[in-house]
């Protein structure tokens, strides 16, 4: 007789993550020579990823603009990566400027969006970034400091789209007026190239209505006798995690049951994920989400593109911006970095608690893999430290290393092959996109995790510090 497999969330992967993680003694060596936990970058699946999406523009616009968000992750593997690609690049603070700086990036490459303060500003005008423009204040501070030999160039990022909650960035509708009349005023100081917008949300309709509006306000421009040649249609494509869409909402749905007392338990703490409990029913959407999405960034980009718009006779956006001339910008962030990093902790001890549960103590902390509000859901993969006794699938929760009751790393139920032993590791795959950067954080005075790029050269894996990895033609 076989028992009914436990529930899983098996995680998708890259062919070469997985090939790294299945040669022999390649990330116990890492280790050895770095530490652990680490964090682990794949430069050479970063631009995969920007080849995908370069493919999508490539065969429907004639004019776009790639700018890797990074944001994303500090990694200088991944900006190396882009500015050999020669696609442009999205900052959003002094650091990253300076980073994309470092690794080569001219100022007509560079975007840089976000809050900026007067000090920025400062720095930015004259130096021929083009700065997205956040709101009226920052847009007037750049009309003051402006010099007309050196007209600087600006986006205007725009919010407030019907059916989109409010957002803290971004001009809002109702005020481009006043944003057009500075341009118009302004025109020998400020070059106009474009509105952008940017949106979280990975619902279609939304992005629609955003271009839409953009489309609008670009009529709007060129009747102020403005010149816009830019559509930025910002970041926010998705990443796919679960190799089994259906594995995936039968895991959920088994977690449902358990909030609702049924069947084994599979929560820490009373942790609920968002979700609540009324009536004998589980209602709301998760913190997880994001995990549940199989629609890739590449396929969001096209369908995207191939919409076509009542406004403009059914014509799709990519021949609208054609026909206008009007280059596609886009700010992909997590998009680029899907797959393309690993994060790494080492088992430290296995523990009993009082109401019988089983805690895997590991040697990294929460905030080393995900914000403190987000729970992650694809099982990490256990490479064990030495020979293995198969003892049956185990179900297990994850415990960090701080001396803090709210530091689960998961609060949900992980199913292990086996029960672990000190010495294993557990790999989390897909941690690069935000999960490392985020909020890494040194509490308990323990040290940021280092962080590896890994390269497949002549068929053989090298790692080194992502500070010293240099861009190499395969
Ligand atoms: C964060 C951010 C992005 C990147 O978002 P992703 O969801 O990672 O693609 C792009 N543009 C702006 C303005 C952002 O703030």
């Amino acid at each position: 007789m076989t028992a009914a497999a436990p529930p899983g969330l098996p995680a998708k992967m890259h062919a070469l993550v997985r090939s790294f993680l299945a040669e022999p003694g390649a990330l116990a060596a890492a280790v050895a020579e770095y530490g652990s936990p680490a964090h682990l970058v794949f430069p050479q699946v970063f631009a995969e990823n920007l080849e995908r999406l370069r493919t999508q523009l490539a065969g429907r616009v004639s004019g776009y603009r790639i700018c890797y968000a990074h944001k994303v992750n500090q990694s200088r593997a991944f900006v190396a990566t882009a500015e050999a690609a020669g696609v442009g690049i999205d900052v959003a603070s002094e650091a990253e400027l300076a980073s994309a700086v470092g690794a080569g990036f001219t100022p007509a490459r560079i975007e840089v969006t976000g809050p900026k303060g007067e000090g920025f500003v400062r720095e930015l005008v004259g130096s021929g970034v083009t700065i997205n423009v956040d709101n009226l204040w920052e847009l007037e501070r750049i009309a003051a400091l402006a010099r007309p030999q050196a007209r600087v160039p600006v986006l205007v990022r725009v919010s407030g789209f019907a059916g989109t909650p409010v957002s803290r960035f971004g001009v809002p509708l109702h005020r481009v007026d006043a944003v057009l009349k500075v341009l118009a005023a302004e025109r020998e100081r400020i070059e106009f190239r474009g509105f952008a917008f940017h949106l979280d949300s990975g619902e279609p309709a939304e992005r629609v209505r955003a271009v839409e509006s953009c489309l609008v306000l670009t009529e709007r421009a060129y009747a102020a006798g403005l010149t816009p040649s830019v559509l930025n249609i910002g970041g926010g494509f998705r990443q796919v995690f679960t190799a089994d869409a259906d594995a995936f909402d039968a895991y959920v749905h088994a977690l449902r049951e358990s909030l609702l007392g049924r069947g084994e338990p599979m929560t820490w703490g009373g942790n609920t994920f968002g979700f609540h409990l009324e009536d004998g029913a589980v209602h709301g959407t998760p913190v997880f989400h994001k995990y549940a999405n199989t629609v890739d960034a590449e396929r969001m980009l096209a369908d995207l593109l191939d919409t076509g718009l009542e406004a403009h006779g059914g014509r799709t956006i990519a021949q609208i911006a054609a026909e206008n001339l009007l280059d596609i910008w886009l700010e992909p962030g997590k998009a680029l970095v899907d797959h393309a990093g690993i994060t790494v902790a080492r088992v430290e001890f296995v523990k009993e608690t009082g109401d019988g549960s089983t805690l895997v103590n590991l040697d990294l902390s929460r905030d080393t893999v995900t914000p403190a509000d987000q729970e992650v859901m694809v099982d990490p993969i256990l490479v064990p430290a030495g020979p293995v006794a198969n003892s049956g699938a185990v179900g297990v929760f994850l415990a960090g290393r701080l001396c803090l009751e709210r530091d689960l790393i998961t609060n949900h139920k992980v199913w292990l092959p086996r029960c672990p032993a000190p010495g294993d590791f557990l790999v989390f795959p897909n941690t690069a996109a935000y999960h490392m950067d985020l909020s890494a954080a040194r509490a308990s005075m323990h040290a940021v995790p280092p962080k590896l790029a890994v390269a497949q050269r002549s068929g053989a894996f090298r790692v080194c510090r992502d500070i010293d990895y240099r861009h190499e033609v395969a």
